[in-house]
């Protein structure tokens, strides 16, 4: 278990919700006209642009919420619990995934 997870998992969700802030799509400027003499291209390469900030935001959305709940199971004293087995979760996978929810074994029968 890493010595102190709050302090690690407090960190790291600082550190996700930037990554966020910073995938958040540019503010579009309001009455601003269709730009002519854009070349055709552009506009797609926005297009896959604003997907790819989509997919990797939703991605760091959700590991933002893993990272929570481990906080919450910390403030209930079920930090390091398995969240299907009950049994202990290994302090070797703790120290590499602070938030993590259940232990190596439940993890790999949820990815089969
Ligand atoms: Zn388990």
């Amino acid at each position: 278990m890493p010595r102190d997870p709050a302090a690690a998992l407090s960190q790291r969700r600082r550190e996700l919700e930037e990554e966020l802030a910073a995938l958040a799509p540019p503010r579009q400027e309001r009455g601003v006209q269709p730009q002519f003499g854009k070349r055709a291209g552009d506009h797609i390469a926005e297009s896959a642009d604003l997907m790819v900030r989509a997919h990797a935001a939703t991605a760091l959305r959700q590991l933002l919420g893993e990272v929570e709940a481990a906080l919450e199971r910390l403030r209930r004293g079920e930090y390091g619990r398995c969240e299907v087995c009950g049994g202990e979760i290994s302090p070797a996978r703790l120290e590499a995934v602070p938030w993590a929810a259940r232990c190596i074994g439940c993890a790999e029968v949820r990815h089969r």
